[in-house]
């Protein structure tokens, strides 16, 4: 059967973990511009615990990956990051069920759920400059992919690219949600750590495609 099973999950998980512990120092620099400068510790610490707790488990679905995620985010990430991305990990992994393949079909839902649920907890519109202004163009950009006919592969590496540019946009945004909400007009002219760690994450699904 096509389409990205266990393997690819986990393969993501790892890759999202070395991306994070690569660039925490970056990802901490973002944060002490606009907000308290820990996103990089915070996000380290919880990919970390991650990799503990996948070591002693084997998930037998890339939905079982997600959740193993989700529940170690949340109970390890103390920032908002952490029950915002736990909580997209979970929707995520709802949204895969039990299934043991993903399609394009199934990864764009995966998508659009995590995105769903991040918005559901954090409540911030596009333009926030938060994580959702990588999160919500990687959705769009995972739909256009599979309605041009892309499968699993064209739709995560078309998230991946708009995730990226994404982050990039929200540079002259000015913050509305978050701790950088606190600066007001001057969050004007850094980009989110948030939405930063959200496109290196959604670049680790594609590149983990490709292995
Ligand atoms: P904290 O601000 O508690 O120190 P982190 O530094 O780990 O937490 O995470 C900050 C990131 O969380 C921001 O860059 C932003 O992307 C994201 N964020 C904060 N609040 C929200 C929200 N309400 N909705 C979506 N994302 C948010
Ligand atoms: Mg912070
Ligand atoms: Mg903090």
């Amino acid at each position: 059967m096509d389409g990205l099973g266990t393997d690819w999950a986990i393969d993501w998980v790892r890759r999202s973990a070395a991306v994070v512990g690569e660039h925490r120092a970056e990802l901490s620099e973002l944060d002490r511009a606009i907000g308290d400068g820990d996103h990089g510790e915070n996000l380290d610490r919880g990919f970390r615990a991650v990799l503990a707790k996948l070591d002693g488990a084997s998930p037998e679905t890339p939905g079982a990956a997600l959740r193993l995620v989700a529940t170690t985010l949340i109970s390890t990430v103390g920032g908002a990051s952490g029950p915002l991305l736990g909580t997209a990990y979970l929707r995520g992994a709802q949204a895969a069920g039990d299934a043991e393949r993903l399609d394009g079909t199934a990864v764009v839902a995966l998508l659009a759920a995590a995105r769903d649920g991040i918005v559901a907890r954090g409540k911030a519109e596009s333009g926030d400059k938060t994580m959702v202004d990588a999160w919500t163009p990687a959705v769009d950009a995972a739909q256009q992919a599979l309605a041009a006919g892309g499968d699993a592969s064209a739709v995560l590496s078309a998230a991946a690219d708009a995730a990226e540019s994404g982050a990039e946009a929200t540079v002259p945004m000015v913050a509305r949600k978050g701790r950088a909400s606190y600066l007001g007009e001057r969050s004007a002219g850094h980009l989110d750590p948030g939405a930063r760690s959200s496109a290196y994450q959604l670049r680790a699904a594609s590149d983990a495609v490709a292995e």
